[in-house]
């Protein structure tokens, strides 16, 4: 999901890759690598943390020892977003293999191999030994199993061997003037410079050497060849490039050269103005990710590896108890309805900076959920350390991989959204509620719900990337409704049952970004009190979509609209009624209640979005706040 640079050409590779991994770090990374060919070996060098921390070993050991180490002029490198191990040296890429006949080769990916797991059994049994936890060392064994003197050939049978998402390159020592690169579901850019190629996930780590381009699709792998034409003159002597596309069956594939556009803030941005903004945006490709792999529909079941090691436990505990704070919360709840309505086991959802200090009752058989994004929120870490202290089981909801939470609890789901940059968080809030969503499932399905039920959810659920497109193609639409209410300081977000915490989440992005008073509530509480509030003119989102509590929340608009409220819905396609009652309404595709939210946030986080920028908000540095909350 990170960051790829890879070159073959007439210069000195190892401070070029080091430069173009510095271009890739704003993409978020928590390890680095680099390999460079050296005669005929390969040299690895590897760290934890930032490029600098790379680029200052190699300066202590590497390129500048004066006895040509690191010399070489083809290489690749990476910046790892752990998806399977720790963020550890060991982890870091890239892997190597060594082929029957001797050879090493030195693979980079960004990505995840879902079937690494046999593929790795395999590979074992042909004598591999694996040093890390990585799927990836997986593919550059696989690489080195399959490798008979072609590494193209080689790479694109291991391909057709894998399941999953992919962008990787990969040298090999026998061929010291070429680079293979392949992908599918991650992208790869191939710059065709002068003598030489550059090949990153994306062109901030090219414009500085060429602006001509081609783009991978997936299952394409290119080989890129670069070197002197006379081995024994290979300074002074003709030079020759080659590049050839292929698909992963060797299908010749002709590709466009581009020109590259030569803003860097905008690649980096992806075009979009705002980290935020991008991360709303990607979130269909962040949920694909998400559920990748683990729906099965031909057997009717949600797979998560991470839960595998306790699925008695989990499947026969007598609660849950949900624990997080700010929008990791929101999902939380999420969380706790889902585990009640699918799986039949009695949940809650408590803020960790509660829990922790009000002496809490853990019986028998509890289940403790820690949910964050970074895996390092210091309330919600205190919290689940007296869980455990209590006898909870515990189970961690985190993005990142190796993070604290994870370390510290027994079983575990990733949400594999990738990096989130953006302060306020968005893709993680959607990628937490599928998560759960999955977990809920997952335990349903041994308990007590219909295998027909089961079905009707995977099947709902593989449709939800495409559904968050279609409510992402409403952002301009959003934004003029805005524009009418951005002046106004205070808002409500009301909802019922599922939508209740999507509610509170809109409110707090509100907040967040904009600095605007919004608050979130029950839509019936708001009876109890809040209604006072309501004066001429004042915005009330609705979160309305039709499902079990349609009417209710139906009356409850009737309320805010008598009094002056200017309502704000957001509602399913094609209901004609909501028209009447809304001052603006925003659609969703029809879902079941269960799954609503995963679509209901997303016009509330453009809502926010937009707000902020109408406003002159700095939307990706707000005020006061931030990314990760590793204090009290
Ligand atoms: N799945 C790989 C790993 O965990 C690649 C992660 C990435 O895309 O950076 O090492």
């Amino acid at each position: 999901m990170c960051g790829i640079v890879a070159y073959v050409g007439n210069r000195r590779v190892a401070p070029l890759l080091i430069e173009g991994l510095k271009r890739l770090e704003y993409r978020g990374y928590d390890s680095a690598g680099l390999a460079v060919v050296n005669g005929d070996g390969i040299q690895v060098m590897r760290s934890v943390g930032r490029v600098s921390v790379l680029e200052q070993q190699l300066a202590e050991h590497g390129i500048d020892d004066g006895n040509g180490h690191f010399a070489g002029t083809l290489g690749i490198a990476h910046t790892r977003w752990a998806t399977h191990g720790a963020p550890t040296e060991v982890n870091a890429h890239p892997h190597t293999g060594r082929t029957a006949c001797g050879h090493t080769l030195a693979v980079v990916h960004n990505g995840i191999i879902e079937n690494y797991a046999a593929l790795r059994t395999y590979l074992q049994g042909q004598g591999h030994e694996f040093t890390s936890e990585t799927d990836t060392e997986v593919l550059s064994k696989l690489i080195a199993q399959l490798y008979e003197g072609d590494l193209k050939a080689a790479v694109q049978a291991a391909l057709r061997e894998v399941s999953g998402a992919y962008a990787i390159a990969a040298i090999c020592g026998n061929e010291p003037h070429t680079v293979i690169c392949a992908r599918k579901g991650s992208p790869l850019i191939i710059g065709i410079g002068d003598r030489s190629y550059i090949v990153a996930s994306d062109a901030s780590a090219i414009v500085a050497h060429t602006t001509q381009v081609i783009t991978l699709d997936d299952y394409q792998v290119a080989r890129l060849c670069a070197g002197p034409v006379d081995k024994k003159d290979p300074v002074g002597g003709p030079w020759a490039e080659e590049f050839q596309t292929t698909t992963i069956d060797n299908i010749p594939v002709s590709q466009q050269v581009r020109a590259l556009e030569f803003d860097l803030q905008k690649i980096e941005l992806g075009g979009y103005s705002h980290y935020m903004l991008k991360e709303i945006m990607e979130q269909p490709d962040a949920l694909r990710n998400c559920l990748r792999g683990r729906l099965d529909p031909r057997e009717n079941r949600v797979v998560l590896g991470g839960l595998d090691r306790f699925t008695r436990e989990l499947v026969r505990a007598k609660r849950y108890v949900f624990t997080a704070q700010g929008t990791a919360f929101h999902a939380g709840l999420i969380g706790q309805y889902l585990i009640e309505d699918m799986a039949k086991i009695p949940a809650r959802c408590e803020y960790a900076s509660e829990f922790r200090y009000r002496n809490p009752i853990i019986e028998d058989d509890t289940v403790i959920v820690a949910v964050s994004q970074s895996g390092e929120t210091a309330d919600t870490l205190a919290a689940l350390a007296e869980a455990k202290d209590r006898g909870a089981l515990a189970l961690g909801v985190v993005n990142v991989v190796g993070s604290s939470i994870a370390r510290e609890t027994d079983v575990g789901t990733y949400l594999h959204v990738g990096p989130e940059i953006g302060v306020a968080s968005t893709k993680a809030f959607v990628g937490q509620v599928a998560v759960m969503t999955l977990m809920a499932l997952f335990l349903g399905k041994r308990r007590y719900m219909s295998a027909q039920l089961v079905s009707d959810y995977l099947a709902e659920l593989e449709q939800i990337p495409r559904h968050i497109a279609r409510v992402l193609e409403q952002s301009d639409h959003i934004r003029t409704c805005v524009d009418r209410y951005v002046d106004r300081d205070n808002w409500l977000f009301l909802g019922r049952w599922y939508n209740y915490p999507v509610a509170l989440e809109g409110a707090l992005k509100l907040k967040e970004i904009s600095y605007i008073h919004a608050e979130g509530m029950p839509a019936a509480e708001m009876k109890h009190g809040p209604i006072a509030l309501i004066d001429e003119g004042m915005p009330v989102v609705f979160v309305a979509t039709r499902g079990s509590q349609y009417d209710k929340v139906m009356s409850n608009i009737e309320e805010v609209r008598a009094r002056g409220g200017r309502v704000i819905a957001v509602a399913t396609e094609g209901d004609t009624d909501i028209s009447r009652y809304a001052d603006s309404v925003f659609e969703i595709p029809p879902v079941s209640d269960a799954l609503a939210p995963l679509l209901t946030v997303i016009p509330l986080q453009l809502v926010a979005y937009h707000a902020a920028v109408l406003r002159g908000l700095d939307v990706d540095k707000p005020r006061n706040l931030a990314k990760s909350v590793t204090v009290e």
